[in-house]
């Protein structure tokens, strides 16, 4: 594989963690050249989400048709719903030398760590506390409690997959989580905070 390609940074973490928001925020600092991922899946969107731009939102469906002609290189059920990177996607940004973003959940991101060994760089965020994961969880307003519960019984098996990620920050102050990711991405850290 050339050494020219693109690198992948997978991040991962349980509902409310803050990943995605993270996500947005890295591609907006130049300086890091990161493109995010954008992802195919079969909920609605939350409010303020956008389609093509937070998601590909698409029935289950036109999912199933998609995975069925080998379109995602890799795929996941998340509770009810289907989400999938696109290969074509992701061929296309690797050959033009384009750094990736990922929010993906550990199976995501244990697959494309497995395909892209040397380019693949993953990233755990935990919640400050399991309290304060269940507000944020909870201010997303248009989640139902059965969600929210199930979201929350989730959290716990992810949070003992931490330990298999390559670097693991506990999101207690945006800013300077944003900072250690950032020297992260730069290549400039070792693996401790
Ligand atoms: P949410 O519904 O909160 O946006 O996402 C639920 C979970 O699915 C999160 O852990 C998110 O990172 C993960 N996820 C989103 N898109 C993908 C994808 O394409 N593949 C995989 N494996 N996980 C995804």
């Amino acid at each position: 594989m050339s050494s020219r390609l693109g690198r992948l940074f997978i991040i991962s973490g349980p509902s409310g963690s803050g990943k995605t928001t993270l996500a947005q925020k890295l591609v907006r600092i130049k300086q890091l050249k990161l493109q995010k991922s954008i992802s195919f899946c079969t909920r609605k969107p939350r409010l303020g989400e956008k389609d093509k731009k937070d998601y590909f939102f698409i029935n289950k469906k036109e999912f199933l048709e998609k995975k069925k002609i080998g379109e995602f290189i890799e795929w996941t059920k998340y509770l009810d719903t289907f989400y999938g990177t696109s290969k074509k996607y992701l061929d296309a940004a690797l050959k033009n030398d384009k750094n990736i973003i990922f929010c993906l959940d550990m199976k995501g991101a244990r697959i494309l760590k497995k395909k892209y060994p040397k380019q693949t760089t993953t990233i755990f965020i935990l919640p400050p506390s399991k309290k304060e994961l269940e507000k944020r969880v909870k201010d997303r307003g248009n989640m139902v409690t059965r969600e929210l519960r199930a979201r929350m019984k989730l959290a716990d098996k992810e949070r003992k997959y931490a330990k298999n990620y390559d670097y693991t920050i506990i999101n207690d102050d945006l800013i300077d989580t944003l900072k250690k990711i950032s020297i992260i991405i730069r290549g400039k850290n070792n693996k401790e905070y």
